[in-house]
């Protein structure tokens, strides 16, 4: 009891990535594969384990079949047959045979034994010089992780079956495991890796839910059953905090709530500088459901990125033409008559399908991912792109192309999308055909050809997380360089201000949908270079919306020239930061 009492206060400094305090008990995220537990068995049980194995392989088959289905009636037989060689993992017959001797032979229960011999099988197939079984070694364990979720009766991941309020502690979280904590029982989270732009810390901003990530061993160092104070704004995790931190924290909540309460009152309110400029604030959205934030949160702009892959994450099978048809006019017309931009399916990076067998790479967010996915793929492509079209029977839907490296790629891409718009005419289905296409500048090499892309399309949406990643060469999820991710850099107000000149000089409108455009001491910086609207998380909007409103465009114009004739990240953000301080000091205190 006494033990119990006086469990001592430990201190973790993080990064900060999605605002707000939350206390809760700690819930530790242990890896599918690895949350089983090692037990030896008796004699009389063998005959037991053999039959729940025999069972647990009938379902995996039975589930790959239904996965097969599902991909082939949404994109055809081609792509379903990817899971073929998943098949011939579970009928394979001396796989299944050694899995059982071993288990006659070690006497312990069917999980271990599996995870033995499956690894042994995957490791052996890694080490052959044939790129065609390499590649199978993933299928083994992806196979393996599939019967060990069916040996516990698994079928979802446990986040979404949490009840009770926790704070979950993970070594790290996939964005599909962040979408998954929409059932309001995650009340924060904190993680080992990652870092401010990786899309679980996007997903955390948007669902509202304060995160810490890059702690380094937080999964180790916290216990189940340990209280957890979690402060998304300094990045502190504190494990079983004092009494005296909990009552200081207790008014630093309140603080928050009501400057909170104050900003909900701008929400009908234009976002217009003091001297009358108004700039269109937007808001990003992973999933139809994320309209409420953007109504709630004022972003009178609509929706300027929907990251329509998250469509596509978290499940067994594509969405077909007529689901995505239905998502995505759901939010039009509930947005109706403001802008909604659909940006074509984001996969690769940090976000991957099992069901697509990407492959693994070593550079991922270099790798085939985005619109070179997409125009290898035309099957999937062409799915996405008719149930865009079919929705823009609502005319404020407008389309984008994600990771665009040259004019080359749009041109392709404008191709598909004919054919498409070719498809529909024929079978009589209406569509907007006037539909504007835009495409995002995040590659450096999309900015410096910007006049040659700007022909094909109707605006640019310069995408801060990726153009900081590939301009800097730094990886927006590796939290040992997370110091040298540096949206103020200024390489990339070069990059931003060329963007947002040649787009202008083109007829085109300019709006920023990365991060950086959410960030309340960049916003102001972003509209003085010139862009013509914001996009940002929902949560993001009446804090960006506020510090437009109190400050003249004049006084972001002139943060824009300073930032142009800077020298270094530091004194751009310096000057961002006393912009701020002086028209809306209450802001700080939200976010630092
Ligand atoms: C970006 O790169 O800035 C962006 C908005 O896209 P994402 O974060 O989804 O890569
Ligand atoms: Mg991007």
């Amino acid at each position: 009891m006494e033990g119990e009492q006086q469990k001592k206060e430990v201190v973790l400094q993080g990064l900060g990535v999605s605002p707000g305090v939350a206390v809760s008990p700690a819930y530790l995220v242990i890896t599918e594969d690895e949350r089983y537990v090692e037990r030896d068995i008796e004699d009389d049980e063998i005959a037991r384990e053999i039959a729940r194995f025999e069972d647990a392989l009938i379902s995996t088959r039975h589930q790959i079949h239904e996965i097969q289905t599902r991909i082939s009636d949404a994109i055809g037989q081609e792509n379903a047959s990817i899971f073929d060689a998943h098949l011939l993992v579970v009928d394979d017959r001396s796989f299944v045979e050694e899995v059982i001797k071993e288990l006659e032979l070690k006497r312990k229960n069917v999980e271990t034994v599996l995870h033995l011999v499956a690894n042994r099988y995957a490791d052996a197939l890694a080490r052959v010089e044939d790129d065609y079984l390499r590649e199978r070694a993933a299928d083994v364990k992806d196979v393996a992780r599939r019967i060990l979720r069916n040996l516990a009766g698994r079928k979802v991941s446990s986040l979404a079956d949490l009840t009770g309020n926790h704070i979950v502690i993970a070594n790290d979280l996939s964005p599909s495991d962040t979408a998954m904590m929409r059932n309001e029982t995650v009340v924060g989270f904190a993680t080992d890796l990652g870092s401010r732009t990786s899309h679980t810390a996007i997903m955390a901003r948007a669902l509202e839910i304060p995160a810490i990530v890059g702690l380094h061993d937080v999964s180790v160092r916290v216990l189940p059953g340990d209280t957890l104070l979690l402060d998304g704004n300094k990045g502190l995790l504190v494990i079983n905090p004092s009494e005296e931190r909990l009552i200081y924290y207790g008014a630093v909540a309140e603080t928050q709530k009501t400057i909170k309460n104050e900003l909900q009152r701008l929400r009908d309110l234009e976002s217009e500088t003091t001297d009358g400029y108004k700039m269109t604030l937007a808001a990003n959205i992973e999933e139809p459901e994320d309209v409420d934030a953007v109504i709630q949160h004022g972003a009178l702009g609509g929706v300027g990125l929907f990251r329509s892959e998250f469509l596509y994450l978290s499940r067994d099978a594509l969405p077909d033409e007529a689901e995505q048809e239905k998502a995505y006019s759901t939010v039009a017309s509930r947005l109706y008559p403001a802008p909604v931009v659909i940006r074509t399916i984001d996969l690769g990076g940090d976000k991957f399908l099992s069901q697509l067998k990407m492959p693994q790479e070593m550079n991922p967010f270099m790798g085939w991912r985005a619109i070179r996915y997409c125009l290898a793929n035309p099957a999937i492509f062409m799915t996405q792109l008719r149930a865009i079209l079919r929705a823009s029977r609502y005319t404020n839907v407008k389309i984008m192309y994600p990771m665009v490296s040259d004019a080359g790629e749009v041109i392709q891409a404008n191709e598909i999308l004919e054919q498409a718009k070719d498809q529909l005419r024929n079978e009589g289905v209406p569509f907007n055909e006037h539909i504007d296409i835009g495409v995002m500048v995040e590659i450096p090499s999309a900015s410096l050809t910007a006049e040659l892309i700007a022909p094909h399309v109707s605006f640019f949406s310069i995408g801060t997380n990726d153009l900081v990643q590939y301009t800097l060469a730094v990886d927006r999820v590796n939290e040992q360089i997370a110091y040298l991710y540096r949206p103020t850099h200024p390489a990339i107000i070069k990059l931003i201000r060329r963007t947002i000149e040649v787009g202008h000089q083109h007829g085109l409108s300019v709006s920023v949908c990365g991060e950086m455009a959410g960030n309340i001491l960049m916003a102001p910086l972003l509209m003085g270079l010139g862009a013509d609207s914001l996009s940002v998380s929902p949560s993001m909007a009446p804090m960006v919306k506020q510090a437009i409103r109190n400050m003249s465009f004049s006084q972001a114009e002139e943060l824009g020239n300073v930032a142009l004739n800077s020298e270094s990240p530091e004194d751009v953000l310096y000057a961002c930061r006393e912009l701020v301080k002086s028209v809306a000091p209450n802001l700080l205190q939200l976010v630092e």
